[in-house]
């Protein structure tokens, strides 16, 4: 069995401020190392549901985050960015059995996590389709594209909760709660225990009927913090301006809206 596992740092366990979040030293060093550690427990969780190879797609910021020596063998790990508007899952192919996703946050404009956003903070909201953009959606359904199925997200509660019906075979562990700027973590054992089992039993299931059939059409809608954003990125390629502050781009195309992503988020 193959494995794709793709990991964020602003939904581990504890992380509250974007200090935490960002590379130098001094506190981001403990996020960085938790985060680690929750991909090592997805990773444990995999080989015990008998994988055999795992890809691990190291997604916050410069993608340099997961310490390299805590991984086993049998993990390859993906480190910066190429420029693919497949971002966050870069690597994914036809030749994995299912995708993972470890650390993620609730979307922009979302309560739940005090470093709620989609890609950029430059957005006070974005929807697909009419539901709340997250990250996980954009990129759980990139995977769908290339015919892989999401099994199992690790993440703050309202992600989780905005994401239970997006993919049937989905298995979570909710890591925090957020209020405001405060958040209430569960303690890094429990998580890494709740993930390792999680993680397991998800791919535990018939991967078969996993899948998603993405929609026919799609519906991208960016409301700015700034006016001067929208108009600016209104002029990508089928991007059209809408009120003051929002740009909308629909499209047929899941990889045109990826690419539309990729660029104006
Ligand atoms: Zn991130």
């Amino acid at each position: 069995m193959k494995v794709f596992i793709s990991a964020d740092i602003e939904g581990t366990a504890f992380t509250t401020y974007w200090d935490e979040t960002e590379l130098k030293e001094g506190i981001y060093s403990r996020a960085a190392q938790e985060m680690t550690r929750e991909v090592r427990a997805a990773v444990d969780g995999a080989l015990a549901a008998g994988a055999t190879e795992i890809t691990v797609n190291d997604a916050h910021d410069w993608g340099i985050n997961i310490d390299p020596n805590e991984m086993p063998e049998c993990v390859e790990l993906i480190r910066g960015w190429s420029g693919s508007p497949l971002s966050m899952v870069d690597g994914i192919d036809e030749s994995y059995d299912a995708a993972m996703f470890v650390g993620w946050h609730a979307a922009a404009g979302r309560y739940g996590n005090p470093l709620s956003h989609t890609m950029s903070t430059k957005t006070t909201r974005v929807t697909l389709n009419g539901m709340p953009c997250s990250e996980f959606l954009l990129y759980s359904w990139a995977c769908a594209m290339k015919g892989v199925p999401t099994v199992f997200l690790a993440g703050d509660r309202t992600l989780v909760d905005d994401s239970a019906s997006l993919h049937p075979c989905l298995r979570t562990v909710a890591l925090k709660d957020g209020f405001g700027g405060m958040t209430r973590c569960l303690a890094p054992a429990k998580a890494h225990r709740l993930i390792r089992e999680e993680s397991e039993a998800a791919l535990r299931q018939d991967l078969h009927t996993a899948g998603v059939t993405l929609p026919d059409h799609f519906e991208l809608r960016i409301s700015y913090k700034e006016h001067k954003n929208a108009v600016k990125y209104s002029f990508f390629p089928g991007c059209c301006l809408e009120e003051g502050n929002t740009v909308v781009y629909e499209s047929s195309d899941y990889m045109g809206l990826l690419t539309c992503a990729y660029f104006c988020l």
